[in-house]
C-alpha cells in the first residue's frame, strides 16, 4: 500500500499515521521528522531548514525532494509507505510522481484530514510529542499516561514551531501552497477524504473497509 497523507498542520496526521503503520505494515516516513533529525544532528541540511521551519515556512521543494527519493531508494518498506507531510506543494507531487513512476510504484491513496483553524489552534498549541516513538499527546484532551515505559517526562516536548503565532503563518503557508494538491489527487481520482474530528479507531475502520471493497488489502 502506498499512501499520502494530507491535511493542515495539526488534522492528526502523525497520530493516525503512528497507529495504521502498524495495522497495514507499511513504513511512515515523516519530512518533519527526518528535518528535525537533521537539525538535532546539526547537518548543513539541518542548519539551512532550522530556519524555515522556525519561521513556519516550507523548505525548499528541492531539499525535501531529494529526501524523499534517498529514502524511498533504500527500500526497508514493509508492505508499502505512507508519506506524512509530503508533498507539500504541486511541485513536490509532481515529482513524487515522477520518483515513484521510474520505480512503477504509484500511489494507491491520498488520504485528506479535514479540519478547521480554531481546531488547529486548540491542538497544536496543547500538543506534545515523545521524542522517542512520536506518539502525540495533548496536554489537556490525551495527557502522557505515566505507566508506560517509553513515553515519560523528560522525553516529552513540545516542538518550536507549535506556538500560536508560528501557527497561523503554517496554516496561511498551508492553504496558499498546500491545499491545491487536494485538487491534484481530486484530479487523478485517488482522493479520500477523512474528517479530522473522528477518533483514530474510526478513521481507520473507515480506511481499512474502503481499502478491503477496492480489494487492496493482501
Ligand atoms: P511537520 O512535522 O510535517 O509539521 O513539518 C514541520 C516543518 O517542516 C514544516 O512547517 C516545514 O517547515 C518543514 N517541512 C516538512 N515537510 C515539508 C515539505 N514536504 N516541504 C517543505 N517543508 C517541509
Amino acid at each position: 500500500m502506498r499512501l499520502v497523507l494530507l491535511g493542515p498542520p495539526g488534522a492528526g496526521k502523525g497520530t493516525l499515521a503512528v497507529s495504521l503503520k502498524e495495522k497495514l505494515n507499511i513504513a511512515h516516513i515523516s519530512t518533519g521528522d527526518i528535518l528535525r533529525d537533521e537539525i538535532k544532528n546539526e547537518t548543513p541540511l539541518g542548519q539551512e531548514a532550522k530556519k524555515y521551519i522556525e519561521n513556519g515556512e516550507l523548505v525548499p521543494d528541492t531539499f525535501v525532494t531529494r529526501l524523499i527519493e534517498n529514502r524511498l531508494s533504500k527500500g526497508n518498506n514493509g508492505l508499502g509507505f505512507m508519506l506524512d507531510g509530503f508533498p507539500r506543494t504541486v511541485h513536490q507531487a509532481e515529482d513524487l510522481d515522477k520518483i515513484l513512476g521510474k520505480i512503477k510504484k504509484p500511489l494507491d491513496y491520498a488520504l485528506y484530514l479535514e479540519s478547521t483553524l480554531p481546531v488547529i489552534i486548540e491542538r497544536l498549541s496543547g500538543r506534545r510529542v515523545c521524542r522517542n516513538c512520536g506518539r502525540v499527546f495533548h496536554v489537556v484532551n490525551h495527557p502522557v499516561n505515566e505507566k508506560s515505559p517509553c513515553c515519560v517526562l523528560p522525553d516529552i516536548y513540545q516542538r518550536a514551531d507549535d506556538n500560536e503565532e508560528t501557527i497561523r503563518k503554517r496554516m496561511d503557508v498551508y492553504m496558499q501552497s498546500t491545499k491545491p494538491i487536494i485538487d491534484y489527487y481530486a484530479q487523478k481520482g485517488i482522493l479520500f477524504k477523512l474528517d479530522s474530528d473522528k477518533d483514530t479507531p474510526e478513521l481507520e475502520d473507515a480506511l481499512l473497509k474502503r481499502f478491503n471493497e477496492d480489494g487492496k488489502l493482501h
